[in-house]
């Protein structure tokens, strides 16, 4: 019998099954790749809401537990997978250079935002103000970290490349059965695809379809991200990805015409040299109401978690949500209550 069943191998699976890893318990991975959310991530950790110059919600201990659980993951993979750069914040006013200023000063922001102005000293950039600069910034190569995680859990027989039918589990007393397997416990990480989970898909999650493109650019030779109307990351190689749009309405996996049409738009504002687009994805980011993830145990089926809802902030989110449901299930710990799912389970969950 197995400790563990985990469906989804997105950046949530993945957090799972490292903890799972590290407490020595036993599992399998299922992933059918329907979603492809973490795949196509920028995979950028920014703690900063750069509109309003706040911190993102508990960025600041996300970052202390994030950084050190990729860092481990590139030790354990024998592969980089973290980037590092600066975001330039682009000022569209004086009085945004003056609200950088004060939130310059403000506890728990002062390490990430740079108080001294960047003036622009590249020419391809259209720049009327000076930037504002975000440190301990960067990003993770989601694609890439993965693949190699895949191929890592393969390796120990630990991975299915298959749907999990829903239809065929049977919840027995103590313990879950699938097919040839049965486990203690299981838990569920399947981003947007949640909504085809029966016994979790009363919960509010809402897509929210993101799209980028790759761009090359010989010219631009930008070192650092821009933040502007959109977001410009170098990726090496004179390439850089643009995006990403959010769109609530749509909620098709494929890419589309009017997001590239957008962001080359967007992109004109922000660069003067030529470009050409050489790629586009898409995906659904798994996203809550009221923007706080959905972690925790089935109203009913003791045995049966879900760990999902990171919106748009699935990087710094993940690694931290992992040990707390684990702590829950194994250690009886209770759950923070802001992203306890039970906060959802009066209002819409009704027993069969
Ligand atoms: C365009 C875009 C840009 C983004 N940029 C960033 C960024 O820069 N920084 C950041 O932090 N976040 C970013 N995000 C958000 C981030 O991608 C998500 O928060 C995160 O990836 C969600 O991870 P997840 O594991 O919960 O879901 P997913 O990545 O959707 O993973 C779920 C997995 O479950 C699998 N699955 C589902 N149903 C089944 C089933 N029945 N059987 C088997 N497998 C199943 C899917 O195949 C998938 O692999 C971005 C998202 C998008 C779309």
């Amino acid at each position: 019998m197995l400790d563990y069943i985990v469906v989804g191998l997105g950046l949530s699976g993945l957090a799972i099954s490292e903890e799972l890893e590290k407490r020595n318990k036993s599992f399998v991975v299922f992933d059918d790749h329907s979603q492809n959310s973490s795949y196509v991530a920028g995979g950028i950790f920014n703690p900063v809401v750069l509109k309003r110059f706040t911190l993102a919600w508990n960025a600041d201990s996300q970052l202390k537990i994030a950084m050190p659980f990729y860092r481990e993951l590139e030790e354990k993979l024998q592969q980089k997978f973290i980037n590092t750069w600066n975001i330039y914040r682009r000022f569209h006013s004086v009085e945004e250079q003056n609200e950088w200023f004060v939130a310059t000063d403000k506890p728990g922001l002062s390490g990430f935002l740079d108080p001294e102005l960047k003036k622009n000293t590249n020419k391809n950039l259209n720049v009327s103000y000076s930037f504002g600069m975000v440190k301990q910034t960067g990003n993770i190569d989601t694609e890439d970290l993965l693949h190699n995680y895949t191929a890592y859990l393969e390796k120990k027989d630990r991975f299915r490349s298959e749907r999990f039918d829903y239809s065929e589990l049977v919840n027995r007393d103590g313990f879950v059965e699938y097919q040839d397997l049965k486990a203690s416990y299981i838990i569920f990480c399947e981003g947007f695809g949640l909504r085809n989970n029966p016994y979790f898909n009363f919960l509010p999650l809402r897509g929210n379809k993101g799209e980028y493109i790759t761009i090359y650019s010989e010219e631009l030779e930008l070192d650092f991200a821009i933040k502007s109307s959109v977001f410009i990351m170098p990726l090496g190689n004179h390439l850089y990805k643009v995006g990403a749009t959010y769109d609530h309405q749509d909620k098709t996996p494929e890419i589309t015409a009017q997001a590239r049409e957008k962001l080359v738009r967007q992109l004109k504002d922000v660069i003067n040299c030529e470009f050409e687009v050489v790629d586009q994805v898409a995906g659904i980011r798994p996203a809550v109401a009221d923007r706080r993830p959905l972690v925790g145990p089935h109203p009913e089926i003791t045995n049966m978690f879900c760990c999902n809802g990171f919106g748009s902030r699935g990087v710094l989110i993940a690694p931290s949500m992992a040990p707390q449901l684990l702590d829950f299930i194994e250690k009886d710990k209770e759950l923070d209550k802001e992203i306890d799912l039970r906060r959802f389970t009066k209002k819409h969950y009704k027993p069969a």
